[in-house]
């Protein structure tokens, strides 16, 4: 069993703080909304008046909070963790912050000699619920070793991120993907209503193929990763599809702006002679648009 000081009862923390204590941990809570804080007291666990008498005696300090500024203050602030921590203690950042904000905080309290690990969650409030988060562990191995028992009370399973930092980095890829694929997905489900096609039959066909598989795990596979560019369907019949899509699209007045934006990067890999090749050359053409180094020519 171990003294953990939990901040941050939202929609999150609350139901991973009630996991701890279902699962025999000494919880200190703290929260702003005194109310939510003493729901979460009723399950067991000690109010407090601050993070500083949240941290005081515990092994643990994990924060679940909106974002980096209120990360900091709770650690640093004027009643903040950093003024009763104990030494050995270890502080576990679970909120999605920025990771310059991650590792700026990481840097200020190796200075005070105190540990920090990110660890953000993939999931939602429902997998906080059920403790079946992915945690998204940026620690050193030992941090991970450490906290591995605690994590595994809110989450089903752990990934090791790599490293200190990692965590939040791998958490932000994951969330640019998903969020910006979300607008797509929106995007395809108007054109599919103004077109009057049900969007259940357009999923079923789109479930067999990289349109909801994922060209990272189909078409990238044996072609681009492998430094493969011979076609096996071209940019220039790709850049002719998505362009018939958006012109459909509007004589129907509905504005696909993440597909008209995707269509730029087919015409600029056109542009550069690179339209005979692969679709999956878009991956080196958004590397050298990004100055990163090609593997193929
Ligand atoms: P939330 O807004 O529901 O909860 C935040 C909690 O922090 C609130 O209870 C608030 O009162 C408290 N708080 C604010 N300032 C505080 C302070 N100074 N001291 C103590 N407590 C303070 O947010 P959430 O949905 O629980 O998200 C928490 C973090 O988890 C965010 O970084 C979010 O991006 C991330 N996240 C959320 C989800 C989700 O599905 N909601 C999924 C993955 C990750």
């Amino acid at each position: 069993m171990s003294s953990i000081a939990f901040i941050g009862l939202g929609q999150m923390g609350k139901p991973m703080a009630s996991n701890l204590i279902k699962k025999g941990h000494a919880l200190t809570v703290y929260d702003v909304n005194k109310i939510t804080m003493s729901e979460v007291q009723s399950l067991g666990s000690k109010s407090s008046t601050s993070p500083k008498e949240a941290a005081k005696g515990c092994e643990f300090i994990i924060t679940m909070l909106p974002n980096g500024k209120l990360v900091e203050e709770v650690i640093f602030g004027q009643d903040g963790v950093i003024h009763s921590i104990g030494k050995g203690s270890l502080i576990i950042d679970m909120s999605t912050i920025h990771p310059l904000e991650s590792d700026n905080l990481r840097n200020r309290l190796e200075k005070h000699n105190v540990e920090f690990m990110d660890a953000p969650v993939g999931r939602t409030s429902d997998n906080a619920i059920t403790g079946t988060l992915l945690i998204l562990a940026g620690g050193t191995k030992t941090q991970i070793n450490r906290t591995s028992p605690i994590l595994l009370c809110m989450g089903s399973e752990i990934v090791d991120a790599g490293g200190p930092g990692r965590g939040i980095r791998v958490k932000l890829i994951n969330n640019f993907m998903s969020i910006s694929l979300n607008a797509l997905s929106a995007e395809a489900a108007a054109l599919c209503e103004a077109l009057e096609l049900p969007l259940d039959i357009a999923i079923e066909v789109m479930k067999g193929t990289p349109a909801i598989k994922s060209h990272f795990t189909t078409t990238w596979v044996n072609k681009v990763l492998k430094n493969d560019l011979t076609p096996a369907f071209m940019i220039d019949l790709a850049h002719k599809d998505l362009s018939i899509a958006l012109d459909v699209a509007n004589q129907l007045h509905v504005p696909l702006s993440m597909g008209a934006a995707a269509r730029e990067i087919y015409s600029q890999a056109r542009a550069v002679g690179k339209g005979q090749l692969d679709w999956t050359a878009i991956l080196e053409q958004t590397r050298s648009n990004s100055g990163l180094k090609n593997n193929n020519p």
